[in-house]
């Protein structure tokens, strides 16, 4: 059986962006608490939860692999105290230049969670602070895309 997912961003909807800067350690978390309900809500309907994320920065040279997946880390563990489960991230290392696959709003990081999660995408939900992402849902055939 296929379960459908709410897919979220990470800057700028789950926790403070920073302007013109990456966040490259976790001293720089804030959480947006405000969101939390609304992920909540979807969890409690039976919504995977799955963080998606650009972070040109890796390959940029300004963020390490690793620094990003010590930042993702303390995320997962401060969204599990307020009773958030996610269920897997996807990041997209790449720089627009590149033109991958992933990089959102191309929907790579979508369907490739769709795959490794077995994802009804066509019931499936994105949240996210930028069109990026909204384009993203659109592309991987999400019909409810949701920009805050
Ligand atoms: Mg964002
Ligand atoms: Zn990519």
């Amino acid at each position: 059986m296929k379960s459908p997912a709410l897919f979220i961003d990470r800057d700028g909807t789950i926790i403070k962006q920073i302007d013109g800067e990456y966040i490259s350690s976790i001293n720089q978390i804030e959480l947006i608490e405000t969101i939390f309900p609304a992920i909540l809500m979807l969890q409690n309907e039976g919504y995977l939860v799955i963080m998606v994320t650009n972070q040109a920065g890796i390959n940029k040279g300004i963020l390490s692999h690793e620094q990003v997946n010590e930042i993702n880390q303390h995320i997962i563990q401060s969204l599990k105290r307020q009773g958030i489960e996610i269920s897997g991230v996807y990041v997209c290392p790449h720089k627009t230049e590149e033109k991958c696959k992933c990089r959102k709003p191309e929907p790579g990081l979508l369907l490739k969670a769709a795959e490794e999660h077995n994802i009804d995408l066509e019931n499936s939900v994105i949240i996210g602070d930028s069109e990026k992402d909204t384009k993203a849902g659109l592309n991987a055939g999400l019909k409810k895309v949701i920009k805050i």
